[in-house]
This record gives structure tokens, C-alpha cells and sequence, in this order.
């Protein structure tokens, strides 16, 4: 399998992430990417290439041009007022408030973002618009005929909206290749997450849409980040009702119990007959991993990308989560490996 990617990616390199009520080192860190292409490399699961360049429509057939301007200019909006450390929010657009855009760059981040972790920083454009590239070109090479590809995107993308940031995710990348599936001529397409937290931004974006399937299992919102969105009952709206679907699962979830999961979501996939699927991958279900709950070792992954291979579909993996750095690598490249060997055999 194919891999695209991005030096870029080390621009967005936070010093500060908001955690446990500290600022610590982010769990989303330029090594995440360098373990996972380092193992690509080691394990010669195909050849790296770096993306094609695809502009800004892609990005804008997703998100508004109002909130792409913030995070270009926010940064540099929050050192000009006199801040010192790095862009964190401190207040938000709680329960019965006005939603009106403050205009001060305090309020913004407030407007913008969707939780407090994430720092916005200079780079971080810059990588988050690399990651997008990343993505479209792995989108192009499953146009063109590929049976799988691996789009390595760093900084990741599913808890981006159109409209807000947060949960490290900048840019949605697999909502913005979606859309490009879709504006080049693809009747149905499905995005799978498997990441352990709920794909909160891609859901979002695509709820009232019966062209785009969205399937995602996850830690339990009453449990785990993102907290507000994921629940079971949400099935989608108008046009898109039936066509987003949840499986939220609580701490200490298994490999069985998940894959049981994971054989519905297939299934369900295998109904609505895409033209393409897109994996959000994620390797945070793995049992250490440091901010997550579910028991997912590293063989389970070879087992998880052989299950999404037998779904016999044009197949876009793009990097999502995974936080225990040392073993990111391996879990993933194992989900790619297990992916192949089914392709092959
Ligand atoms: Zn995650």
C-alpha cells in the first residue's frame, strides 16, 4: 500500500496542551507521525510519496471562509494583544447565550473552539493545510484506481467542524476527501471512525446528508471526550436521517465485544453499497494508550484491517488519533499490514 506524506506536518509542534489542569507536553506531538512513518519504512509496506497540491476549494467545499481566516491569523491576532503563552480559550457559547462572534481574539477562540485543550499556534495553519494535501492526494490515488492507500495526516482532522476546532483536529480531512469524492462524481461514500473518541466534526458535518455515511465506534460520550456528541441515538436529520450511526462502548471494552461492533458498522456499510470507503484511523482503542479506556492489542490490528479489507471496497485509511507514541507505529502499520495481506491473498 501507498503512503502520503508530509515533512509539513512538524509545524504544528504546541508546547502546551490543558490537561488535568495543568499545561504538560501535547499528547499530539510531531513523533506521533515520525514512529508511524519510520514503521512504514522499516516494514516496506509500500512506497512514500509526497502529496500533490489540491489549494483551497477542497478545503473550502467544507469549511467557512470565516473560520479558515481565524486559524491563519489567530496566532499572531493573540501575541499582537499582549498574551504571553500560547492560544488557549477561557470562556464559550454556553447554554443560552447569544452566539454572536465576539470580536476581540479572547472571545474568538471562545466562538471557535470546541474544548480547551488544544493550543492554537504559528505553524499551525501551515500543517493543518499540508495534512488536508495529504489526504486529497490519497483521495485522488483511490479515484485512480488504488485498492487501498494510507494517507499519514498529521495534525488529524475528525473533531474539526465546518466551523470549529478542538480535540487537536484543525481541518477535517476525511469530511473535506468525502466531499471531493462526491464533487468528482461518486453517488455514495462511507467513513468508518475507528478512533477511540467519536468522530464529533464529522458527524456534524455530514448529519442531514444521505450521500455520505458516517459510522464511528467509540469510548461512550458519558465517559470520554468529546463528551456532547455521540450517543447512540443519533441517527441523523431530514435528508440524512438513517444515514449516521453510533456505537458507544464504555471502559474496558475488549477486542470481541469491539469487533462485534465493528461487524454491524460492516455490514451496514456493505447495504448502503459506497463507492468508496474512508477509514478515520485511529489507534487509540490500544490498551495503553494514555488518554483512552478500550483493550485493543497490537495484533487485534492486523485483525482489524483484514475485516476492513474483506468489505471489498476502494479503501482510504487517514491518520486520526493514537497517543501511547512508542507502539503508534506498530498498531497502525499493523491495521495497513492486516488490510494487504487480505488484498494480496
Ligand atoms: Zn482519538
Amino acid at each position: 500500500m501507498e503512503t502520503i506524506y508530509s515533512e509539513k506536518h512538524k509545524l504544528r509542534d504546541a508546547k502546551t496542551e490543558l490537561f488535568g489542569g495543568k499545561l504538560v507536553q501535547p499528547h499530539e506531538r510531531p513523533s506521533r507521525a515520525e514512529f508511524v512513518i519510520d514503521r512504514v519504512r522499516k516494514t516496506d509496506l509500500g512506497p512514500v510519496s509526497d502529496p500533490d497540491e489540491f489549494g483551497m476549494d477542497p478545503i473550502f467545499a467544507i469549511h467557512e471562509d470565516h473560520f479558515v481566516e481565524f486559524l491563519k491569523t489567530a496566532p499572531a491576532r493573540w501575541k499582537e494583544a499582549g498574551f504571553e503563552g500560547e492560544a488557549i480559550p477561557t470562556t464559550w457559547v454556553a447554554r443560552r447565550m447569544s452566539g454572536i462572534r465576539p470580536n476581540f481574539i479572547e472571545g474568538q477562540l471562545g466562538y471557535y473552539a470546541l474544548a480547551g485543550e488544544t493550543s492554537l499556534t504559528d505553524g499551525t495553519w501551515e500543517a493543518a493545510y499540508a495534512s488536508a494535501q495529504v489526504a486529497l492526494t490519497g483521495a485522488e490515488r483511490i479515484r485512480a484506481g488504488a485498492r487501498g492507500v494510507f494517507s499519514l495526516c498529521r495534525p488529524p482532522g475528525h473533531h474539526a467542524t465546518a466551523d470549529m476546532y478542538g480535540g487537536y483536529c484543525f481541518l477535517n480531512n476525511a469530511a473535506i476527501c468525502a466531499q471531493h469524492f462526491v464533487d468528482n462524481g461518486a453517488r455514495r461514500v462511507a467513513i468508518l471512525d475507528v478512533d477511540f473518541h467519536h468522530g464529533n466534526g464529522t458527524q456534524d458535518i455530514f448529519y442531514d446528508r444521505d450521500d455520505v455515511l458516517f459510522i464511528s465506534l467509540h469510548g461512550d460520550p458519558l465517559e470520554a471526550f468529546p463528551y456532547h456528541l455521540g450517543h447512540a441515538s443519533e441517527t441523523g436529520e431530514g435528508a440524512g436521517a438513517g444515514f449516521n450511526l453510533n456505537f458507544p462502548m464504555p471502559p474496558g471494552t475488549s477486542f470481541d465485544v469491539w469487533r462485534a461492533a465493528l461487524a454491524k458498522a460492516l455490514d451496514c456499510i456493505a447495504d448502503y453499497n459506497p463507492d468508496f470507503l474512508i477509514i478515520s484511523l485511529g489507534v487509540d482503542t490500544f490498551e495503553t494508550d494514555p488518554i483512552s479506556f478500550f483493550k485493543l492489542k497490537s495484533d487485534d490490528f492486523t485483525t482489524l484491517g483484514a475485516d476492513i479489507a474483506a468489505a471489498n471496497l476502494p479503501t482510504q485509511f487517514i491518520m486520526e488519533g493514537g497517543y501511547d507514541v512508542d507502539e503508534i507505529g506498530v498498531n497502525a502499520v499493523n491495521v495497513l499490514q492486516g488490510f494487504d495481506a487480505v488484498v494480496a491473498s
